[in-house]
């Protein structure tokens, strides 16, 4: 059976989150937060004092398992929400995910759950690197200032301590390490549909893509059909 796939990649804060979870929703689909897995394995490395400088720390990697349950993700059974969202680990994740043995574990259990499930997933290099036959690639964007805001309300509501200058800061500096790294960057795809959602309500971009991918979903059944 063929398995629909729907790649969103882009920055930290541009949204990605909200919109893929309103899509998932809406087309009954599985929701993989990419971002989730490399929290989650940072988590985990600085929980068992690994130096996370080092790529030959993460081997405990091969005996962890991770799912997705209504888009939330469990690792070693356990759900992971407000821990993987920590200041500690936001500051260490790029590190962690520019490290090669990481980024191969990790793609290759997000391509085995597209494999098994239709999916809307985000991330930095889906279009790109994990699902390069997605049916249709977002890139969603938004400038450093509003997507600093936007995870500082995220924080506020959450409960998590949150300091709006600082936030501008350390989100551009992930932008940095995720765009320069060598392996795997946050690049668009070339046959993305590039989006800046700066000035737009998430609603409304989940209903831009919604009828894209309904449209992509629509023409390659009728071809299939032979109508
Ligand atoms: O999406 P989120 O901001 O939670 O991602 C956290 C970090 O995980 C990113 O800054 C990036 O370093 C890493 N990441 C990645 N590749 C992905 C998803 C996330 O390198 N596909």
């Amino acid at each position: 059976m063929t398995h629909y796939a729907l790649a969103i990649d882009g920055p930290a804060g541009a949204g990605k989150s909200s919109v893929a979870k309103m899509l998932a929703k809406r087309l009954g689909y599985t929701y993989i937060d990419t971002g989730a897995m490399y929290r989650a394995t940072t988590h985990k490395a600085l929980k068992l004092g690994k130096n996370i400088e080092d790529p030959q720390a993460f081997s405990f990697l091969d005996d962890t398992t991770m799912t997705f349950k209504n888009g939330v993700l469990y690792m070693d059974g356990q759900r992971m929400d407000d821990k993987i969202r920590s200041n500690e680990v936001s500051n260490n994740v790029s590190i962690v995910a520019s490290h090669i043995p990481v980024r191969n574990k990790l793609v290759e259990l997000q391509q085995q759950m597209a494999e098994n499930h239709d999916v809307v997933m985000d991330g930095r290099d889906i279009g790109t690197v994990v699902l390069p036959d997605a049916d249709l690639k977002i890139f969603l964007t938004a400038s450093v200032e509003e997507r600093a805001k936007r995870r500082h309300q995220e924080n506020v509501s959450m409960g998590i301590e949150s300091d709006l200058e600082q936030l501008k800061k350390e989100i551009a500096r992930r932008d940095g390490i995720d765009s320069s790294r060598k392996y795997n960057p946050l690049k668009k795809a070339e046959d993305a549909i590039y989006l800046d959602t700066s000035n737009l309500d998430m609603d409304s971009v989940a209903s831009t893509i919604y009828d894209l991918f309904i449209n992509v979903i629509n023409t390659k059944e009728s071809e299939e059909h032979g109508s």
